[in-house]
């Protein structure tokens, strides 16, 4: 699940780790209010007004409607309303959202920490992860923040840095201090450099993260150590235990297609092909959209229906598939182990009578228990269904259909 910059702020803050404060506000009049409130606690007389979406790139980014950036320095209290106005409710293009952008529910309004003193502010790269090759959770620096870290780690690669942290003794000083170190920091900048690593570290693991991205990590003129931006995404398999930050959810960044899908138990993603295909098991799903591909089809979609693929269930699948105006065929792919093939046969032959028409053709391939019997109900059930047993078999009839 993934989280907002101001959403991932506070859980760091929560861990220790100094972030630059902010407000959230979801309308405009409400942001000179709460600005002023915010420069009373820091004493900031300028803010930055930052878009909050799922998305990053949100500096250079562009809001459709006004032209505005998805990050604006706002110089001033008598700035903030403008500004915010550029922004909320518009959609923001960025590098990584499609050409329509993302709608802007919410912004952040922040004190602006670039303010001039005894050094230059710099801006750092640094994020968490779990290394599934070293099946290790590893820190990724640089000294090359604010900027695109892919451009960053493809034209410089010698600027990017890694910790990996043994999960025997967890994160030790000697890290932190290397971190620093390579980071090219020195005095009060170099402490509050470990500490900020130990908190964001603490964090990660706290949270059950599988990322923790701040980009830029900032050195601020006089020689604190916060974070600017956060990117983070939690393990959806842990939010039970995490009820506070599972209420953090935003459905509206997410593809309304897999919240419905999520909500009927379906395990579902939207890919952009032409062959929908509905199965039970994760790796068999895989290696079905492997025999789309080699078909010379591209699967529209990843959908796990799970152990029961009763007729309710298959419709709902055959509904979520059809919503994609770019499937062209379906490809049913089950395998009956505990779940018998002719009862999921019956399931998608009442599922299909009580839809109606289904538009495009359908290719059923039911192996294990009951097999035979299955394929002869769906060869006897007089619709746009094809039955196959191999699954060589459903391949060829695919690209017969396409
Ligand atoms: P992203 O573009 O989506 O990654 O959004 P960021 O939160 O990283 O902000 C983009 C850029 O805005 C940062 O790299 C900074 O250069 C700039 N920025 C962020 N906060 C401030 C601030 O308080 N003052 C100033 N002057 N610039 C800021
Ligand atoms: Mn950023």
């Amino acid at each position: 699940m993934n989280l907002h910059e101001f959403q991932g702020k506070s859980i760091l803050e929560s861990f220790g780790v100094a972030i630059q404060r902010g407000v959230v506000v979801d309308n405009a009049a409400d942001a000179v209010t709460k600005a002023n409130k915010l420069s009373e606690e820091t004493g900031m007389e300028w803010f930055v007004v930052k878009a909050q979406i799922h998305a990053g790139g949100r500096g250079k980014g562009v809001v459709t409607e006004t032209q505005s950036h998805g990050v604006v320095l706002a110089k001033g209290i008598d700035k903030v309303e403008d500004t915010v106005k550029g922004i909320l409710g518009g959609h923001l293009v960025t590098k990584q959202t499609s050409d329509t952008g993302k709608k802007v529910n919410k912004v952040l309004i922040a004190e602006d920490v670039y303010y001039p003193g005894a050094s230059e502010p710099s801006e750092f790269y640094m994020s968490v992860l779990l290394d599934r090759e070293k099946e290790r959770n590893t820190i990724i620096y640089s000294t090359e923040g604010g900027m695109d870290i892919e451009a960053v780690a493809e034209e410089t690669p010698e600027l990017i840095f890694k910790e990996v942290i043994d999960p025997r003794v967890g994160l030790q000083g000697f890290q932190a201090r290397r971190i620093a170190f390579n980071l090219g920091l020195s005095g009060q900048a170099f402490k509050g450099m470990t500490k900020f690593v130990y908190s964001l570290y603490a964090a990660y693991e706290g949270c059950d993260a599988s990322m923790f991205e701040i980009n830029p990590v900032l050195k601020t003129s006089d020689d604190k150590i916060i974070a600017v931006d956060s990117k983070v995404t939690l393990d959806g398999n842990s939010l039970y235990r995490h009820k506070d930050y599972a209420a953090m959810r935003d459905v509206t960044e997410e593809d309304p297609t897999e919240v419905e899908a999520g909500e009927a138990g379906l395990n579902y993603v939207n890919l952009d092909g032409n062959v929908g295909c509905m199965v039970n098991g994760a790796g068999l799903a895989m290696a079905t959209m492997d025999i789309i591909k080699l078909s010379g089809g591209n699967p529209a979609n990843f959908l796990d229906v799970g152990g029961t693929a009763d007729a309710e269930r298959v419709e709902k699948a055959f509904r979520i598939i059809l919503k994609d105006p770019n499937v062209k065929a379906i490809l049913v792919n089950i395998f009956g182990g505990i779940v018998r093939c002719d009862r999921v046969a019956q399931g998608i032959v009442d599922a299909y009578k009580n839809m109606g028409e289904i538009p495009v053709p359908i290719i059923v391939r039911l192996q294990g228990t009951n097999a035979v019997e299955a394929k002869t109900l769906i060869d006897e059930s007089g619709l746009n269904v094809h039955s196959a047993v191999l699954l060589q078999e459903a391949a060829d009839l695919v690209s017969e259909v396409l």
